[in-house]
């Protein structure tokens, strides 16, 4: 069995997101999205609400199982048994922090190993505070998030920040 885990933040889910999980699920037998409790990060949308958007992201793809966790990744992983974590890569800022997580990951457990997948074409410019940009400056979002989440992340946006 091959098992990986896709960890983040998902404030909000977006089709950069889901197109990373969707080839992913195709190649292992099982992912595990970590949606991360983070007390010291600063979200827009609420632990609950992060797990729920992903659950309904990913009610198609049966080899999927989405979790929230306050829990290092490492120890998440390695409670999964997995052997691998997938990252996204847009650009150089994410290549400084994704190489610099991966360094960090290995000092502490060699056994498991850092998948980087680039995004597709269309999701290349797509990051989660993009999309509450937009929705601030009363753009429309359906064509960066999964379109049964439309109007939930735009009202949610626009009440909160
Ligand atoms: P974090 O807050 O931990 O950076 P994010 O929710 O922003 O988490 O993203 C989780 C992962 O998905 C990261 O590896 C990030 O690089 C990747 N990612 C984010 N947006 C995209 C996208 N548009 N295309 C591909 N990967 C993405």
């Amino acid at each position: 069995m091959k098992i990986a885990v896709y960890p983040g933040s998902f404030d909000p889910v977006s089709n950069g997101h889901l197109d990373i999980i969707k080839r992913v699920s195709s190649i292992f037998d099982t992912v595990y999205i970590l949606v991360s409790f983070n007390p010291n990060k600063k979200y827009c949308f609420t632990d609950e609400e992060r797990v729920e958007m992903m659950k309904i992201a990913t009610k198609e793809i049966p080899n999927v199982i989405v979790e929230g966790s306050s829990s290092l990744v490492l120890d998440y992983a390695r409670s999964k048994k997995a052997s691998v974590i997938i990252r996204g890569l847009r650009n150089f800022i994410d290549y400084q922090n994704e190489i610099t997580l991966f360094q960090f990951n290995r000092s502490i457990d060699n056994k498991i190993d850092t998948f980087i997948l680039f995004p597709s074409a269309d999701n290349l410019f797509l990051s989660s505070s993009a999309i509450k940009e937009l929705v601030l400056f009363g753009g429309d979002i359906s064509n960066y998030v999964p379109h049964d989440l439309v109007e939930y992340i735009t009202n949610i946006i626009k009440r909160r920040l």
